[in-house]
């Protein structure tokens, strides 16, 4: 499969992770059948640009869809995706499981990510996993905490002093040169692999809404490029509304698109509780307002008070995620969607990753011999 630019068109038949015009690069769409198998890489096979590496998988995708009743009172039936039952916790495994795919095959020895979270522990976990060396470069704010259950996997962590912004197109360039297979946010094997998620939803049911969590703006991209080709093979009638959801607080692709520009700007100041999505300068967040300028589709952004609320919401319906995960479900009271609505929220990562930030439950003590009377 080719790839092509989705802003210029220039196609390319060489890897390249980005086109001249600057701009990200995505393989040129599928169209056909999928096999009846048994994971979502079996499947839909013929739908990946690359061979999946099945003896290497650790059980990626494949989630559960969950009926929420969080949508009742605003007349719309919600399910929720859960990708926190991934391998690392989060749908970065999807897209991870992909492009380590390809570097295997491609023969590089050592692959990397910049990233400081949810990425980067998915690429330390599966380099190990694939026999490859990993080197995760992070900013200087890193947590000691979160960097943790990067390097238990056994990946090089490098921690970067300077410029966080310019390390995704420094380590892209440096990659090139030293050998190391850098598969960052909108890696083009990266958004192929998130196309798992809109396939497996259109298995289930023809959601009428999808709610995404967006900050590079890859899995945007991922299930927006899933629907359009399960659409160009004749498999579904439909294209859903896909709805990029950003946190105020950082919310560089909304402000662009609520001022009509085809371009995004620097996102000064960041400043938001779901860090997970806090991308100032998102790269493919150009090819993400495309896509919303072409299909119609649109971005909300939500309050830290709101995630926060949403989060607690969710933790009551037995499902704990990250405050990014959570937006999905703030956005919801946000918008008027039409009564009857089916709406799916994409629960990206799991909320043991961010423990620090989470709702507290209360917690009552008790002597043993007053057992009785603390039960009652
Ligand atoms: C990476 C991530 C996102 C956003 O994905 P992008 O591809 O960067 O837009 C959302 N939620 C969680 C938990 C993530 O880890």
């Amino acid at each position: 499969m080719k790839l092509v630019c989705p802003i210029c068109g220039k196609t390319h038949d060489e890897p390249v992770q980005r086109c001249e015009c600057g701009e990200p690069v995505e393989f040129e769409r599928f169209t056909g059948e999928p096999y009846i198998g048994k994971s979502v890489w079996e499947r839909f096979w013929d739908f990946w640009p690359v061979e999946p590496a099945l003896e290497f998988s650790l059980g990626e995708g494949d989630t559960p869809l969950v009926k929420s009743g969080l949508g009742e009172e605003l007349g719309v039936k919600l399910y929720l995706k859960n990708e926190t039952v991934n391998p690392t916790w989060s749908f970065k495994d999807r897209g991870t499981f992909l492009a380590m795919s390809h570097a295997l095959k491609a023969g590089y020895k050592t692959v990397g990510t910049v990233s400081t979270g949810n990425m980067a522990a998915s690429v330390s976990a599966y380099a190990s996993r694939f026999g490859l060396k990993a080197k995760i470069l992070v900013s200087e704010s890193a947590s000691d905490e979160k960097l943790k259950a990067v390097s238990v996997y056994g990946g090089e962590v490098i921690r970067v002093h300077g410029d966080y912004g310019r390390l995704y197109f420094e380590s892209l360039k440096l990659g090139e040169r030293l050998g190391v297979y850098f598969m960052n946010s909108d890696n083009p094997f990266r958004i192929e692999g998130y196309k798992g998620i809109a396939f497996e939803i259109a298995e289930e049911i023809s959601p009428d809404y999808v709610l995404i969590p967006t900050s590079s703006g890859g899995l945007f991209r991922g299930i927006a490029k899933g629907f359009i080709e399960l659409h160009e093979s004749g498999l579904i009638d439909d294209l859903p509304t896909l709805i990029a959801v950003q946190a105020e607080g950082c919310s560089p692709i909304c402000r662009a698109f609520k001022e009509g520009k085809a371009k995004i700007e620097r996102f000064e100041n960041p400043k938001t509780i779901a860090k997970a999505i806090a991308n100032p300068y998102p790269p493919s967040g150009n090819a993400v307002l495309r896509l919303m300028r072409d299909f119609g589709w649109s971005c909300v952004s939500v309050s830290d008070g709101e995630i926060l609320e949403a989060q607690r919401k969710l933790a009551g319906e037995g499902l704990f995620v990250q405050p990014a995960s959570a937006t999905g479900i703030a956005a919801l009271e946000r918008l008027d969607l039409p009564r009857g609505a089916k709406v799916v929220s994409i629960l990206t990562g799991s909320g043991l990753k961010t423990l620090k930030s989470a709702p507290q439950g209360g917690i009552k003590e008790c002597p043993l011999e007053m057992l009785e009377s603390c039960l009652r």
